[in-house]
Parts: C-alpha cells; structure tokens; sequence
C-alpha cells in the first residue's frame, strides 16, 4: 500500500495512467542512460541511439498494451461490483486463473452470487406472511398486477373468519394461531393451482380467482365452505370454524381497489346475513 500512497500524485484519479506512467519511465531509462554517458564522454553513435530509440518505442507501445489487457479483468470486476452496489443485475462473472486476478473474480463472483440470495430471500420475507406462509398483502398486491394486466373475468373474494375472537378468547392465542394456520393449509389444499391466496391481515384473507366467471368463483369457495363442515378445523367442544366470504369481479388492475371495496361489502352482506355464506357483487 505505501508505493501505492506515495504515487497517488501521478494521476490521481486514473490508475491505469499511473502504470502507464511508471511503465513509460522504466523503459526510457536505457536511452536516458545512453544520452547521459555519450554526453558526458563527449561523443554521439548515431546507430546506437536509433536502435536504442526504436527499441524503447516498441518496448512502450508494447509494455502499455499489455498492461492494458492485464488490468482489463481488474477494470471488469470494478465495473461488476459497481452493478452490484447499485442492486443491478449483474451478468456472469468470468473465470480467471489461479493467480490474484483469478482469485479477485472468484470473489466477485461469490459476493454476486450471494447478494442475490440474500435479495432474494428478503424480497421473498418481505411478501410472506409469517405465521401462516401465505403471500401477505404485498405479496399478493404484487403477484396478482401481472395476472390482471390484460383485461380479463376475475373475481377477487376476500373471507373473513366468523366469531374468531372467541377462538381466542376460549382456547388461548396459540391456537388461535393454529387454528390460522390450519385454515391457510385449507385454502391451499381447496383452491385451484392458479388461484391466489393471501393473507390480508388478522383473519381475513384475500383470494385472487383469475380467469374466473362469478358463478365458477362462487362455486369455488362453497366448495371451500363445504369442506370447513366435512372436515372442521378447531373444533374443540365448540363449533367448528366458518367463514363469510364478498366476491366481486375485477377485470383490470386499475380497478382491483373498487373491487376490494365492492367484495368487502359484500362481506359485510354475508356477515348481516348471519355469517357463515358467501355472497357476491358483479
Ligand atoms: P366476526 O365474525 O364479526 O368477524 O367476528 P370476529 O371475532 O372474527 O371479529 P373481530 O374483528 O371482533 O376479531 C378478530 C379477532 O382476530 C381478534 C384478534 O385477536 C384475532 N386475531 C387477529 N390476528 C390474529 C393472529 O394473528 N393470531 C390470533 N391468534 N388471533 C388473531
Ligand atoms: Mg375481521
Ligand atoms: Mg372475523
């Protein structure tokens, strides 16, 4: 690092300049040498100094391109953690040998390698809910803006779970959270490949129906309803868990607010009626 201090003066910000430099002087000093001592002997070969000329030019020339190609890995992986600074993809680290070079791009390529994981894994923390494993509501926000981008029937429902705060209150939190769980492992089990559950907070959760008419989607959650009371969850002396459900139609993603808003009204109908049902709006 010292040498490396001590020359920051010769072009400061421009490294390959710097060796460059350096480069440029170790090879001119042959034929300073030369110059001096003709001088100083007082006298001048001129074949000697145009071979000499000749050869510190081609030397140059020479010495400069090749460190230009030996710093163009150190200049690419410079450029690449770059990228990766500012969270860009980063395209496929080349390979070097096993010198310090090679050693630098390993590096590079791991720490590529693992900032990817690592963003990854947060990206996908961050659209998780944590308890239950669904997509939470950004998640869900951002999985369903591709499926609706072109204008299409889908139905959005969005259930609510019925009296679950007696759930709470009667058999304690952790199985409240269990019993959570259990209802998401349902939704999953029940729902089609291509529907999208999501956990929309508490114990309301929010199902993307793509492609979907009103009548299939409705069918979809009796169905899901029907299975809550062939196989209940969390029955423990008490009833077994039900839900309300609001579907609403939403042909594009511009329009899913006023979906959501048409759904939870819906709900709201379901819950009036007496719980337990789902009810719907176009
Ligand atoms: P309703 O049929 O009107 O929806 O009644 P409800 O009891 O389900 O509704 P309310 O909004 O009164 O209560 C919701 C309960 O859900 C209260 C809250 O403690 C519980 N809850 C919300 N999130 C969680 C959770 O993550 N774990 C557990 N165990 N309970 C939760
Ligand atoms: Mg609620
Ligand atoms: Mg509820």
């Amino acid at each position: 690092m010292r040498f490396y201090q001590a020359t920051r003066f010769l072009f400061p910000r421009n490294f390959q300049f710097r060796m460059f430099s350096i480069c440029f002087g170790a090879v001119h000093l042959p034929i300073i040498v030369f110059c001096v001592a003709e001088l100083a002997l007082a006298r001048w070969d001129w074949r000697l100094f145009t071979a000499l000329l000749v050869a510190t030019l081609v030397g140059t020339v020479s010495a400069i391109a090749a460190i230009r190609g030996l710093l163009a890995p150190v200049a690419h992986a410079t450029a690449l953690l770059q990228s990766l600074q500012r969270g860009e993809p980063v395209s496929a680290v080349p390979s070097g040998g096993d010198d310090l070079v090679g050693a630098l791009l390993a590096s590079v390529a791991r720490a590529s390698a693992e900032t990817h994981k690592r963003v990854a894994r947060l990206a996908e923390a961050a659209e998780k809910d944590l308890l239950t494993g669904l997509r939470n509501r950004r998640g869900f926000m951002d999985a369903i803006a591709p499926l609706l981008r072109e204008e299409r029937n889908s139905v959005v429902a969005v259930l609510d779970l019925d009296h679950f705060k007696a759930v709470n209150d009667r058999y304690g939190h952790d199985e409240g959270d269990r019993v959570l769980v259990e209802f998401a492992k349902r939704l999953q089990t029940e729902l089609r490949r291509s529907d999208l559950p999501a956990r929309w907070g508490g114990e309301e959760f929010a199902i993307l129906l793509p492609d979907t008419a009103l009548d299939e989607a409705t069918e979809i959650v009796e169905r899901l309803r029907a299975s809550l009371q062939r196989d209940v969850i969390g029955r423990r002396g008490g009833d077994g868990l039900t839900f309300s459900c609001g579907l609403a139609v939403v042909r594009e993603y511009g329009s899913l607010a006023s979906a959501m808003r048409r759904a939870d009204s819906a709900l709201y109908e379901a819950k009036r009626g007496g719980r337990d049902r789902v009810k719907s709006m176009a």
